[in-house]
């Protein structure tokens, strides 16, 4: 297992389409793995390979909280097969966007078809904040954060918070 290297926005690789994998291999199974360990490290509840580079279907969640046993999903081509009419807004924070946080408004329920980590087809009915990280995390798949659900207003505002902070960690040239 390796720590991966999480993209911050906005980077450009963030905002690119993922490919499917053909099947989940060896090599997509320690993707997967690798993953989950620098979501844990980071800490975060949900990463997509788009965050750490890798433009594939993949993505890993884990909900356990620090004093309950991990529950890890591994997930690769999810793909929704239904959602409820009723929405549901969670506060919601990413982890190629340290410390922003807003609410995103997205469908409460959700049924998700995915191949697991010995490349068996799955399907997985959810709703709660597990729907909402499962969908969050299938956006990455689409090149699209959190923000880009908000108002172009509310998005430059972190936009310009994230710039400034940027500059202030940079050391002075003399
Ligand atoms: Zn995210």
């Amino acid at each position: 297992m390796a720590l991966l290297n999480i993209l911050n926005y906005p980077d450009k690789r963030l905002h690119k389409i993922a490919k499917p994998v053909d099947k989940v291999d060896a090599e997509v199974r320690r993707l997967m793995d690798d993953m989950l360990e620098t979501m844990y490290k980071a800490p975060g509840i949900g990463l997509a390979a788009p965050q750490v580079g890798e433009l594939k279907r993949v993505i890993v969640i884990d909900l356990a909280r620090e004093d309950e046993k991990p529950q890890p999903l591994r997930m690769a081509n999810p793909e929704l097969i239904a959602v409820s009419d009723e929405d549901a807004v969670y506060n919601e924070g990413c982890l190629s966007l340290p410390e922003h946080y807003a609410d995103v408004t997205r469908p409460a329920a959700i049924k998700v078809r995915y191949l697991d980590h010995e490349n068996e087809i799955r399907e997985l009915e959810a709703d709660g904040l597990l729907a909402t990280c499962i969908q969050h995390e299938m956006d990455h798949l689409e090149g699209i954060l959190f923000v880009d659900h908000l108002t172009a207003l509310k998005r430059n505002m972190i936009l310009r918070k994230l710039l400034k902070a940027k500059k202030s960690q940079q050391p002075v040239s003399a």
